[in-house]
């Protein structure tokens, strides 16, 4: 499983954003930070930091068995 790198979890502790965190987006109230180092989306609202873990990493191919499954054998016919 994904997990957020220790810089990434003291904010969620202190409530300060790391040196690491990328500023992408502020809206208002809203910003959505990513880690440079774990690759970790942090979403700041209303005084509250919310983590988005890494969705599915490319590298991880167990997923892609169902697809196999899906996958048409007869198209030769
Ligand atoms: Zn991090």
């Amino acid at each position: 499983m994904n997990h957020c790198c220790l810089s990434c979890q003291e904010v969620l502790d202190s409530g300060k954003p790391h040196q690491e965190l990328l500023l992408l987006s502020e809206v208002s109230e809203s910003k959505i930070y990513k880690c440079e180092r774990c690759k970790t989306y942090m979403h700041f609202v209303l005084g509250v930091w919310e983590l988005f873990m890494a969705s599915s990493p490319p590298q991880t191919q167990k997923t892609t068995k169902n697809s196999a499954l899906d996958t048409p054998n007869y198209r030769s016919a």
